[in-house]
């Protein structure tokens, strides 16, 4: 595909090969200079550490096109961060923030034909990524690492409407108490697959994960933070040590606080109080927030409406989304500029 015959209102979140990629490398204990390349394959040893043991973490975030026709980032800076956390815990080395949004810099500026034009409804999506490199068959941390970003066209995520979600309380577990919730390790996504794959044959379109130890409060679903809406109007999040701690939900939180001049609360919960909520939302990158418009656990139904989009989350979506579009005020160093 080239760029130059994308039909952006038509583009759904796959993988699109774009022209330029990032690639850095660590070896004998440093990170080389780093490069653009057009090669998007990788070759490494049959036995490389992310083969064997899974040691590799990720981030995403995106490229948009304003409306005075800049391209920017949305605070990239907070990926560079939890990146170097998910390394951490991982036993990796982190690529230093300055250098991480120096490869978002150059990935962007290679990929210019690639980037949505504003009011399209499409951005283009980077994928920053790290797995160990050299061979491990002991289970030990490995010594060789690659650090990579590629970018990636990707359609407008409310495509004909929004749709409220279905989704069910799970019976799997996401994060074990102590375990690896709480950063962007690929480990936590390969066994969530089993529960995804079982929702979705089951007609949900996502899992509602309870906190594994006492399954009695709600955590966040397998790729998103969750947002709630009390009666009176509060915004309420989950406070857990083993929920991934989402740059949009830090940011909508901020938005309803801070532009909306609603309260706000990051608490403790509970799975019995979710009927007690009147609006509910999924919040990650890729679609800013997602109404949720049933809860279904084991055969109770919460209802909080499969029209659209309630009026509090409506609020947050136009307010986030705005900002990121260049078309409202952002709060100081939100935006980063290409
Ligand atoms: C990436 C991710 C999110 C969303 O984070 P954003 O920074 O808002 O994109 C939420 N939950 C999980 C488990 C994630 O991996």
């Amino acid at each position: 595909m080239s760029a130059k015959n994308i039909d952006w209102s038509s583009l759904g979140f796959g993988y699109v090969k774009t022209d330029w990629r990032y690639v850095a490398n660590y070896k004998d204990g440093k990170w080389d200079e780093g490069t653009l390349t057009q090669d998007n394959t990788i070759t490494m040893s049959e036995c490389a550490g992310v083969l064997q043991y899974a040691q590799t973490c990720f981030e995403g975030l995106k490229a948009y096109t304003t409306k005075d026709g800049k391209i920017v980032c949305f605070r990239p800076d907070l990926n560079a961060e939890r990146m170097i956390e998910s390394c951490e815990r991982l036993i990796m080395p982190a690529l230093p923030k300055e250098r991480f949004l120096e490869a978002v810099r150059q990935v962007v500026s290679a990929n210019k034909e690639w980037i949505p034009p504003y009011g399209s409804g499409a951005s283009l999506y980077l994928r920053p990524f790290m797995f160990g490199y050299d061979s491990v068959i002991g289970v030990k941390p490995a010594n060789e690492y690659q650090f990579r970003i590629f970018a990636t066209p990707v359609g407008p995520y409310f495509k004909g409407g929004v749709r409220p979600l279905t989704v069910r309380i799970s019976d799997f577990d996401r994060a074990a108490p102590r375990g690896t919730g709480h950063v962007k390790a690929g480990l936590n996504y390969a066994m969530s697959l089993y529960a995804i794959t079982d929702a979705h044959e089951k007609g949900f379109d996502e899992n509602i994960y309870p906190d594994s130890a006492t399954r009695t409060y709600i955590e966040e679903t397998g790729g998103a933070n969750i947002i709630f809406v009390t009666k009176d109007g509060t915004v309420v999040t989950p406070k857990s040590d083993t929920i991934l701690p989402s740059i949009t939900r830090r940011s909508l939180m901020y938005v309803a606080e801070h532009i909306l001049g609603l309260k706000v609360e990051q608490r403790k919960v509970r799975v019995d109080e979710l009927a007690d909520f009147v609006e509910c939302g999924l919040c990650g990158t890729a679609a800013v927030i997602s109404p949720v418009g049933k809860i279904v656990d084991h055969g109770k139904e919460i209802v909080y409406g499969m029209e659209g989009m309630g009026p509090v989350i409506q609020k947050l979506y136009n307010t986030l989304r705005g900002i990121q579009m260049g078309e409202v005020e952002a709060p100081e160093g939100w935006i980063y500029e290409i």
